[in-house]
């Protein structure tokens, strides 16, 4: 008997209104240096052999700011909320696909190694992400600011993406989240919510997402410094 051949989809998740950063159109579609900031890890993306099929969830306006893709790819509008965009990311994926790739296109410096490690651990384990250890003590704290608990440094991660989750999981994991209206601003989160364990993978504190203007300056030195 033959076997089934692994089928990776990727959602690639540009469907956010972006414009803490300032500025008139979303950060994701903004030029960094000579191109738009989402290009930069789709282009990534799209180069490798593990990734399948590609699912773009932008607004309509956005389309054609990816037509220098060499994929092809299949968009989808975004949701309200991040979680309502990788779900009907998820619902546009393909029949054959048995492993799903979602990322963040604000994170253009994500490198190929980490994700190739990513997509091999999600296979092994069912749900895995990048993450890097939390380099600064983590307070939580009530809405007047007075401090509940500080939390232990040690065992603190931050999640990134890539987030990959086996697709059967991931669509048992919405019905799940819907049921029991479960919100959640990552991905693995909703695979939590039934009880089920997750993995982190390390990954580089370059992969991080920008958001503010700050973050924007050092991507800037970043690009010119490639
Ligand atoms: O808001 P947050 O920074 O968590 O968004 C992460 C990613 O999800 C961004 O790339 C953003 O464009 C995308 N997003 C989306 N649809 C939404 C909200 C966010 O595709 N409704």
């Amino acid at each position: 008997m033959m076997n089934k051949k692994n089928f990776t989809s990727l959602i690639f998740l540009a469907g956010g209104k972006g414009l803490r950063i300032g500025g008139e159109i979303p950060k994701q579609f903004r030029p960094l240096l000579k191109k738009p900031l989402a290009l930069y890890s789709l282009e990534l993306f799209a180069a490798l052999s593990e990734i399948d099929e590609i699912i773009v969830v932008c607004e309509l306006q956005f389309r054609s700011l990816f037509a220098s893709i060499q994929k092809p790819l299949y968009f989808v509008l975004p949701g309200n909320r991040r979680q309502d965009s990788v779900y009907r990311g998820l619902m546009a994926s393909s029949d054959q696909s048995d492993l799903i790739c979602v990322h963040d296109s604000a994170r253009p410096f994500v490198e190929k190694d980490s994700i190739i490690h990513l997509l091999q651990e999600a296979r092994r384990r069912g749900a895995a992400a990048l993450a890097i250890p939390a380099s600064n003590t983590i307070k939580q704290a009530d809405p007047n600011q007075c401090v509940r608990r500080t939390l232990p440094r040690e065992e603190l991660w931050e999640l990134q993406t890539p987030q990959a989750i086996e697709r059967s999981l991931f669509i048992k994991a919405y019905i799940y989240a819907h049921a029991h209206e479960i919100e959640a601003t990552d991905d693995l989160s909703l695979i939590e919510a039934m009880g089920e364990k997750t993995y982190l993978v390390k990954g580089s504190p370059r992969n991080f997402k920008i958001t503010t203007p700050f973050d924007w300056v050092i991507a800037e030195k970043l690009c010119a410094s490639n």
